[in-house]
């Protein structure tokens, strides 16, 4: 039904529900079981028109989170020893 590759590595896209983490209002908000179609081979996400509409309509609209959690906020910036010490394998780790 759908022959739609990656952009990136052309693998092939699957129809999944994802967690997705977005930025709202200077605040983080998790939205769970969203339709996507998730590359096989690098895991990118693709969101139909219809999934982005569903995202704004839930985190600006009336319905009422699930749940609220308390989630523990890390500043990787802060931790810099590990890459000022070698960088090298930074670059290598992001590529
Ligand atoms: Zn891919």
């Amino acid at each position: 039904m759908n022959e739609q590759r990656c952009i990136y590595c052309q693998g092939h896209l699957e129809l999944r529900l994802v967690n997705r983490l977005q930025r709202y209002q200077d605040r983080w908000v998790m939205i769970e079981n969203l339709p996507a179609l998730v590359c096989i081979q690098c895991g990118e996400h693709y969101y139909t028109p219809q999934t982005h509409d569903l995202v704004v309509t839930l985190i600006t609209g009336q319905p009422q989170p699930e749940r609220t959690e308390l989630v523990k906020i890390y500043d990787a910036a802060q931790v810099t020893s590990a890459t000022e010490s070698n960088p090298s394998t930074v670059k290598e780790f992001i590529a």
